[in-house]
This record gives structure tokens, C-alpha cells and sequence, in this order.
């Protein structure tokens, strides 16, 4: 492949681009175990991931792993072999989740997916009213579905979980969302909020976190799944090698460290405010190039698309793998293919590309 100059631009939903600050702070001999400043650096992280997930009374864990690690980690404290969770359909990341479960021994309840339709409020409020033996324990929703590009409303999820009057945990995975649409763990009832380093966050792949409210925090104590690496309870300590359960990711911790400060110098707000402008310009573009009928939104619902991630359908008989060639070889833009059943490898009628609107 020829080697093209000039600087690439990585518009992908993840991983996504790195800042050269974020480059620069990873460039660095790690420290000793017992060095103080090691301590806080994840101290630092701790309290500006809460900070962005924007709650004050939950526990924080942090994985060296991704947000499959985190998932894993979700269910193994949450959720006894044989018990239930409800997983609403959103596409390829529900139904990763949902098969990770199952293989880890728990039942699942799905709620129906439509294709390019958002998790249907009503759908879930009476997938919770239909459990009268009040056996699901969790709602397992994902809040930006990658591979879809739809947003869920988690207002609205919250309230059909009331509505119903289920005793169920809502349980969030923001790792396509935080740190671009609105998320507040605290005041939207969100019981436990799962993430990863790589998208919002600006960081390389290889940090999962959770943050646990108190409510969800009593669960693991009572839960009999046998794990180690994943529990919660082992990792709440001050010690850093306890934390990370073994050697912290050092050099990945100080990228995130820098990615946090860039965030906050931005503002949270200001943050929001960019990625709604760079999806107002995004998505009037889709819909122009839609208007041949070559492409179209993969989302049909324009209020749930996405502000950091925009799924492209190309009409039968085009290939976008031709596309991202060409945008990657000719234009040094990369973009992301489709994932799961949007990919364009897999002989359907139709195929996606995904465009990034992060950074
Ligand atoms: C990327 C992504 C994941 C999985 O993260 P990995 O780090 O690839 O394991 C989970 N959920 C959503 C919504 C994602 O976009």
C-alpha cells in the first residue's frame, strides 16, 4: 500500500483520535508500586470519571481491560448463575452483552429490535410488568449503540422501570456516549454506569470502568458467582495493586489523566454543546447525499441518532468497502465499517459504513 503524507484523520467511533496531549503524558517511565504520585494519578481519574458520569455517591472501578472486560465484570457482581437480566434490543452491542451473559450461565430476557429504531419505552415497561415473579434483577441498556448509531432516551427507560414498579437495577453502558451526549448517573437513576477508555474519553483502548451506586453495591456480597478478578468487593481498597487487582496500566492511566484535564478545561457542557453542533452539520449532509438514494441513515428516527457516531446505508449493488477505501487511500479519512449484522462482508442487502463525528 502506498504510503500517502499529510496526518490522518481517524474517524472512527472507536478508537477514536487521540490528542497530542494525550500522546505526550504516556511517554513516560512507569513508577514503583509504592510511589505516592502513582496513587494520585488514579485518585485524579477516579474523581474525574465520576465527575463526567456526574454522580457523588458511587464506588468507581477501573479494569485493565475493555468494555467486553467491564461487561463481564457487570454481570459476574450483579447477576447469580441462573438468575435474569432484561436486555432491551439496540442492535449488535445489546446482543453482545446479552450472548456474554447467557455464556456466563444467566438467563436473558430481550425486548423485540428494530432495525434503525431506538429501545421502544413501552416494549420494556411491559417486558417488566410481564415478569410477575419479579425474577429479572437488571435492566441492561446500552445508551449509544455503536453499530446502530440510535440513542436511546433513558429518561423514558427510567420511567417505564417506575411505571412498572419493578424493583429491577437500571444498569447503563455509556461507552459510545459519554463525554459527547448528555449523561447524568445521579439524576437520571442510573443504578451502575459502564464505560471504556477509547472513545469519548479520548484514550487508547485498555481501561473499563464502573461506577456502582450504593443500591447496586450490596448486590455482589449476596451474589454466589464465583470470581476474582472481576469482584468488586477485592477492589475496593487504597492500596493501587489492589485496585487494579495486580500491576495498574501506568502508562495508560497518564493518558487518561491528561484526556480528563483537556475535558474539563473544555467544560462539560462546552463538550456537549460541540458534538450536538458537529452532528447538526453531520447529519444534514447524510441527508443530503441521501437524497439520490445511493446512502441513507441507518437510523430512521431522526431525535435517536446519535451525536457521536452516524451509521450509513449504501443501497444494494454499492460497496462500502469501496467507500472507506477510497476516503482512507485518497483523502486520509478513515472510517469505520459496519459491525455485526451491519456489516458489509456478510452478503445483506444492504451494508453500512459508520462516520464518527468525535473530535
Ligand atoms: C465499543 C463498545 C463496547 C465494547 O467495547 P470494547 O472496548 O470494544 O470491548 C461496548 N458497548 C458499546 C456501546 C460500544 O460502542
Amino acid at each position: 500500500m502506498t504510503r500517502i503524507p499529510g496526518t490522518r484523520f481517524l474517524h472512527s467511533p472507536g478508537p477514536t483520535h487521540i490528542p497530542d496531549e494525550v500522546l505526550h503524558a504516556m511517554h513516560r517511565q512507569p513508577m514503583d508500586h509504592g510511589d505516592p504520585r502513582l496513587d494520585q494519578v488514579i485518585a485524579a481519574i477516579d474523581e474525574g470519571v465520576m465527575r463526567l458520569l456526574q454522580t457523588r455517591d458511587s464506588d468507581l472501578f477501573m479494569f485493565s481491560s475493555n468494555g467486553h472486560g467491564a461487561w463481564e465484570a457487570t454481570i459476574e457482581n450483579l447477576v447469580a448463575p441462573g438468575q435474569t437480566v432484561l436486555i432491551p434490543g439496540t442492535g449488535h452491542f445489546s446482543e453482545s452483552w446479552a450472548v456474554q451473559a447467557e455464556a456466563l450461565g444467566r438467563r436473558v430476557i430481550r425486548t423485540s429490535f428494530r432495525e434503525g429504531y431506538p429501545i421502544d419505552a413501552n416494549d420494556l415497561e411491559q417486558a417488566l410488568r410481564a415478569d410477575a415473579r419479579r425474577e429479572i434483577v437488571a435492566v441492561f441498556a446500552v445508551h449509544t449503540d455503536t453499530a446502530s448509531s440510535a440513542t436511546a432516551d433513558l429518561g423514558a427507560l427510567r420511567a417505564a422501570i417506575d411505571a412498572a414498579g419493578h424493583p429491577a437495577l437500571f444498569v447503563v453502558d455509556v461507552v459510545a456516549s459519554l463525554a459527547a451526549a448528555p449523561f447524568a448517573m445521579d439524576a437520571m437513576g442510573v443504578n451502575v454506569a459502564v464505560g471504556a477508555s477509547q472513545k469519548g474519553l479520548m484514550s487508547p483502548p485498555g481501561l473499563g470502568f464502573i461506577a456502582v451506586d450504593r443500591r447496586a453495591g450490596k448486590i455482589p456480597a449476596r451474589n454466589p458467582a464465583l470470581r476474582y478478578y472481576w469482584d468488586w468487593g477485592r477492589r475496593k481498597a487504597d492500596l493501587s495493586y489492589r485496585k487494579f487487582c495486580g500491576t495498574p496500566p501506568q502508562n495508560l492511566l497518564f493518558g487518561i489523566e491528561a484526556a480528563l484535564s483537556l475535558l474539563f478545561l473544555e467544560g462539560i457542557g462546552a463538550i456537549i454543546a460541540r458534538h450536538a453542533l458537529l452532528a447538526r452539520a453531520v447529519h444534514p449532509a447524510v441527508e443530503c447525499w441521501s437524497r439520490e438514494g445511493a446512502v441513507m441513515f441507518h437510523c430512521r428516527v431522526p431525535a435517536a441518532r446519535s451525536v457521536s457516531v452516524t451509521t450509513i446505508e449504501t443501497r444494494a449493488g454499492i460497496d462500502p468497502e469501496a467507500i472507506r477505501t477510497v476516503a482512507r487511500e485518497r483523502f486520509q479519512v478513515a472510517i469505520a465499517g459496519g459491525v455485526g449484522p451491519q456489516t458489509g462482508r456478510d452478503g445483506m442487502e444492504r451494508a453500512i459504513a459508520t462516520l464518527a463525528e468525535d473530535q
